[in-house]
């Protein structure tokens, strides 16, 4: 088998079955369940000795890149909201088995007071902070702008985007230059769906935050890059992000014709993360299964 059909072949590219789950969704009782690289992921030392704060990192791409994050030789902090306590401590379980730090950090990103706390937190127990991987996110399908409460604008925006402004009001006085910065945007910034108006002007800010201050903090030597997925398998979708009705062919209009799983997005931000792209930031990457970013 060449290697282009093992790559063509290797995940999920079937229909999905239709499934649904109270926010914020569990992935353990997810149908088939996202792979995070649990068994793939091989680390080559290149993160070796930093400390990562990873918001949304009990689940989906969060835990992938908390997994590949620890293989390549990371301690992690891994933040969740309260509810996702199970997902969380799976994802607690591989970190420890590399022999890394995992620590566990629940509360609500969309508390100003909370991300202080959280970046507080994980510098004292990893003894420090270098790598902060913004991911947490919030997706809710509405069909209409009339049905959109203002409760659901508010909190998109605080979970995705505000977060974000005091995650890194908080982290800026331990950052030394050699840090890296990375958000998780995604193809709606670009491409954005109908029954999504709040969630992409979220994911268009947080390019625009992105971009931004990537260029505040280069005097500072901390890079700041995003990446931007498209239809990735992940219990945001199956949690309130999707129609039902459209689960089963979810990722299907890709030119590759099916989703992504998270752990095709972990090398992208474990190559943000680490030195090798020391002279990349104010970046987005796209992971798309090609429908590119532009
Ligand atoms: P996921 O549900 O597995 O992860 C999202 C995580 O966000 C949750 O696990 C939760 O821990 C965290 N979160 C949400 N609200 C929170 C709150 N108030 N407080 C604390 N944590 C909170 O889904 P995922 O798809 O892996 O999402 C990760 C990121 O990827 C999100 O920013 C999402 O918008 C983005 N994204 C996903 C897709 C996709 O198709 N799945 C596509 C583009 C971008
Ligand atoms: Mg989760």
């Amino acid at each position: 088998m060449s290697i282009h059909r093992q790559k063509q072949h290797k995940y999920y590219d079937k229909k999905y079955p239709k499934q649904r789950q109270q926010w914020p969704g569990i992935q353990a009782n997810m149908t088939p369940r996202p792979d995070c690289g649990e068994k793939s992921y091989i680390g080559a030392e290149r993160l070796v000795g930093r400390r990562a704060l990873i918001t949304g990192a009990d689940s989906g791409i969060g835990r992938a890149v908390a997994i590949a994050f620890a293989r390549e030789g990371a301690d992690v902090a891994l933040s969740y909201y309260p509810t996702e306590e199970k997902d969380a401590r799976d994802t607690a379980k591989y970190i420890r088995a590399t022999g890394r730090i995992a620590m566990l950090i629940p509360g609500d990103v969309g508390d100003e007071e909370f991300c202080h706390q959280m970046v507080h937190d994980a510098a004292r127990t990893l003894g420090g902070l270098d790598t902060l991987v913004l991911n947490a996110g919030y997706q809710q399908h509405c069909d209409s702008i009339a049905d959109l409460t203002t409760e659901q604008l508010r909190r998109t925006f605080d979970v995705n985007l505000f977060s974000m402004f005091w995650t890194v009001q908080a982290a800026l006085p331990i950052l030394k230059p050699g840090a890296s910065i990375i958000t998780t945007t995604s193809i709606q910034a670009y491409q954005p769906s109908a029954g999504l108006l709040d969630y992409a002007a979220s994911k268009a800010a947080i390019m625009a935050f992105t971009r931004a201050l990537g260029k505040q903090l280069a005097p500072k030597k901390i890079r700041v890059n995003g990446v931007a997925p498209g239809p990735i398998w992940t219990a945001l979708q199956i949690a309130g992000g999707q129609k039902q009705s459209d689960i089963p062919s979810f990722g299907a209009d890709t030119p590759m014709k099916r989703a992504g799983q998270p752990a095709e997005l972990a090398a992208t931000y474990v190559l943000l993360a680490s030195d090798a792209s020391s002279y990349t930031t104010a970046e987005i990457y796209g992971v798309t299964g090609g429908h590119h970013t532009m």
